[in-house]
């Protein structure tokens, strides 16, 4: 499922669930009855080879085993092992990890810290449900986004409580006061970093908050969740689409989870 920013300011986010070469449309769904029925077959997403299970949200097992983006690495960039000469994939490493990075502030669940690649803005916040984000800090590298990452998570979760995101229990909250906040309480901190890792290393940046709006008519008072792998059949009317997850009136389900699933839509 592809989500993206609206044309217009102030619309909501749009949803499309990827089927082949094809973008089926999810909004107009909202209020309609839905079926997704899991055939039994799962792709691997990276060579197209059928496996039994899915590892790492769509891949088979030596795929996860071999790729740098399977590695456990990419979730705690803080313990990179380039400079070792033990990267899976040095190719990848350099066109993915040695690039611009960003640390965000994030209003999903209440507020979080996060880090994306540069690239992958608005694509992670709207992936995570946030109906707030705010860029803080830009960096050289992935392993530098998690130095700086392991510093707020001493002031800040980077978790997001997923049923509370779904329930819509969100207020808003002022992300500028946040930041601020933030960048002076951890001031001794990223003067530390910057004198490892040089002083242009780590830059504060001036944003403003971004705000999204979900295609939500009902959100769930109790959060249930679909899952292919015990019940290959999901049906209910769609309610709404937040973060990865579509909401039906029978329960919800995570799409992201079953990536490369083979699923038939009616
Ligand atoms: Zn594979």
């Amino acid at each position: 499922m592809s989500a993206t920013l609206p044309d217009q300011l102030g619309d909501k986010v749009v949803y499309h669930l990827r089927a082949g070469d094809q973008e089926i449309p999810l909004n107009s769904r909202i209020g309609m009855p839905l079926s997704l029925e899991w055939s039994g077959a799962i792709a691997c997403t990276h060579c197209g080879r059928a496996t039994k299970k899915s590892f790492a949200q769509g891949h088979c097992y030596p795929c996860f085993k071999r790729l740098a983006q399977c590695d456990t690495c990419i979730m705690k960039p803080e313990t990179c092992h380039f400079f070792l000469g033990t990267c899976r994939e040095p190719e990848w490493g350099e066109t993915h990890c040695f690039q611009p990075h960003i640390v965000y502030l994030a209003n999903s669940s209440g507020l979080k810290v996060g880090i994306t690649r540069k690239t992958q803005m608005p694509t992670r916040w709207l992936d995570q449900g946030a109906i707030q984000a705010l860029p803080i800090l830009e960096v050289n590298t992935r392993q530098q986004s998690g130095f700086v990452e392991m510093l707020f998570k001493e002031q800040v979760s980077d978790r997001t409580n997923w049923r509370a995101m779904l329930k819509g229990e969100v207020e808003p909250l002022d992300l500028n006061a946040e930041r601020n906040r933030l960048l002076d309480v951890l001031s001794d901190g990223l003067d530390k970093l910057r004198d490892l890792h040089g002083q242009d290393a780590i830059r504060t940046l001036d944003e403003a908050p971004h705000a999204f709006d979900y295609p939500v008519e009902t959100f769930p008072r109790k959060v249930v969740s679909h899952n292919f792998d015990k019940q290959p059949r999901v049906e209910g009317v769609l309610q709404g689409i937040k973060g990865q997850y579509l909401i039906l009136d029978t329960g919800v389900i995570n799409l992201r989870k079953f990536t490369g699933y083979e699923i038939s839509l009616t």
